[in-house]
């Protein structure tokens, strides 16, 4: 089986910045990780590399530094690393960036499955990859929590968000996973190393069948208007005093508006 592994690398918090001047997220002197979902993502393909043997291969599209994310999956097992790197990528919105990932699947070749993970922790928007498929033209299982492979076929359970659908699709499919799948394998010191030494290939716009109008600042048809952290408003009426006394006139106020 011929997986393909989508990742992202992110800043290495939760407090992400975005710079007021070009509403982009900053990135400077923030260290970078795998997206957590995303290795989620490889963990789920080297499981089905395991059980049904194949190659797992893994894609980033980023800067030169994003090599760092992929070594790590080599590390984790993954067989070949592709990092989809060049000027022209940058400024590129969702759609952009399922456009140069999905031209570079093309390129990659014969594949089974695609894992992505359910939404990247910086940008957040879970668009990647249900765009990756719909620029292949394949069916998609998103928000997978359990996959299971028969033959050509496979069925993923979905977590929505007070109940569970199970999706049934033929490969060549996409499944994008969420955290609860699996447990990350962690690579020790001896992986670590030894993916020092493997080769990371990386793939310029000269790669691959790109239109350079599609990708980048010109290919993005998203604009960034404004962002804002939104202001938490808090209703209500304050009881100053004793705890005993304000306890006490919340219940008689519950009382005349025979609430209780
Ligand atoms: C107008 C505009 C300009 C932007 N300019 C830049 C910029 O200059 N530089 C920049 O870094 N970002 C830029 N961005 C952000 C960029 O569009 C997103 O980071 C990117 O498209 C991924 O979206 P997301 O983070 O919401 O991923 P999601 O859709 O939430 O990610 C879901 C999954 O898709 C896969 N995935 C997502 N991105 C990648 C990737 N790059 N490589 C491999 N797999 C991936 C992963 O499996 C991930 O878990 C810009 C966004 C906009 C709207």
């Amino acid at each position: 089986m011929n997986i393909i592994v989508c990742i992202k690398q992110v800043p290495d918090t939760s407090e992400v910045r975005i710079d007021p001047e070009t509403n982009t997220i900053v990135r400077e002197g923030v260290p970078s990780i795998i997206n957590p979902f995303d290795e989620n993502a490889i963990e789920e393909a080297l499981l089905l590399r395991e059980q049904h043997g194949g190659k797992v291969t893994v894609i980033s599209m980023g800067p030169p530094q994003a090599e760092a994310a992929l070594r790590e999956s080599l590390a984790m097992g993954a067989d070949e690393a592709i990092l989809v790197s060049d000027r022209c990528f940058a400024a590129s919105d969702t759609l952009a960036t399922s456009y140069v990932l999905s031209t570079a699947i093309r390129a990659i070749g014969e594949y089974d499955l695609i894992f992505c993970g359910k939404q990247a922790f910086d940008g957040d928007t879970a668009q990647v990859p249900p765009g990756i498929a719909e620029q292949l033209g394949i069916p998609q299982i998103t928000f997978t929590i359990g996959l299971e492979v028969d033959g050509r076929k496979v069925r993923g359970r979905r977590m929505l968000e007070s109940e569970f659908e199970v999706v049934e699709v033929r490969m060549p499919a996409l499944v994008s996973v969420v955290k609860q799948i699996n447990e990350p394998r962690r690579p020790g010191i001896k992986a670590k190393l030894a993916a020092k030494k493997k080769e990371v290939t990386i793939w310029d716009s000269a790669c691959m069948d790109i239109e350079p109008c599609l990708c980048g600042l010109d290919g993005s048809p998203t604009r960034v208007v404004r962002t804002f952290a939104p202001t938490r408003e808090i209703k209500g009426e304050k009881f100053e005093g004793e705890p005993a006394e304000c306890a006490a006139a919340v219940i008689d106020r519950l009382i005349g508006q025979k609430i209780i």
